[in-house]
């Protein structure tokens, strides 16, 4: 059985009233949730502290937007992998759409990330996708393939525990357009034979693969119901904790 996991990137939203607000909201109700179902938020660095400590008692799991895959050292603005372990955080999202493109994080620095995440017993939700002029060559096979091996497929068998797979295609993220459940069905079985010839059928069959593109709570119903389809990374609609509870609880 696989991790089935909605996780919010709150992105560069929420002052620390705000943040206190969304999680009040979503602490209130948080029992609602199936049991089978992690909840995760990921806000930004300046209140992961105090989201870590107001989610102490509670099933929500507080991740990282990013992190710098150094140690430490002269790298101003940055935050480290033990930075976030010493404020409770055990989690980081790498290769977001937007780390890609606006940061031009490559596949190279991604792999790089990945392994310090590792060293570090992170876990990481990887994430990758399509743009739109891809699908429209019908490239999208090939590039999500590529971002695949250049990014993450170094790793070994056993580090896969650790990861959490997390398909957004560009073109449908922030945008309001959602890939079709079958689209995304298609991309997660896609990406399960990709990693049972990489890897293994079992770790094929293991890894959870999270869909991201405006899901909301009107489309997370049938885009959940897809089997390849363990949850979802969801922008926009999370930072309305009744939209984010509706989409948990569509499962
Ligand atoms: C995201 O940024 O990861 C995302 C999926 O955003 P949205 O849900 O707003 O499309």
């Amino acid at each position: 059985m696989r991790e089935k996991i909605v996780a919010g990137n709150w992105k560069m939203n929420c002052d620390l009233a705000e943040m206190e607000e969304l999680l009040a909201g979503l602490k209130n109700k948080a029992e609602t949730i199936p049991s089978d179902v992690s909840l995760m938020v990921a806000p930004s660095f300046t209140n992961l502290y105090p989201a870590f400590q107001s989610t102490k008692e509670t099933p929500i799991t507080v991740v990282a937007q990013n992190m710098h895959q150094s140690e430490n050292g002269a790298f101003t603005g940055e935050v480290s992998p033990s930075m976030l372990k010493s404020v409770g955080v055990e989690t980081v999202i790498l290769g977001h759409s937007e780390r890609r493109a606006i940061f031009n994080e490559t596949d190279e620095l991604l792999a790089e990330k990945v392994n310090t995440a590792l060293a570090h017993g992170m876990k990481v939700i990887f994430c990758f996708g399509e743009e739109l002029k891809d699908r429209k060559e019908d490239k999208h096979f090939d590039v999500v393939k590529s971002q695949l091996q250049n990014g993450l497929f170094h790793i070994e068998d056993s580090a896969w525990s650790n990861i959490v797979l997390a398909y957004e295609p560009v073109w449908a993220i922030g945008t309001g357009e959602t890939a079709s459940p079958e689209q995304a069905q298609e991309m997660h079985a896609e990406i399960r034979k990709m990693l049972a010839s990489a890897f293994s059928q079992d770790i094929a069959d293991k890894v959870s693969i999270l869909y991201g593109g405006s899901v909301k709570p009107a489309n997370a119903k049938e885009i959940f119901a897809k089997e390849d389809v363990d949850g979802g990374l969801i922008g926009g609609a999370s930072l309305k904790a009744d939209d984010f509870l509706a989409i948990a609880n569509s499962y």
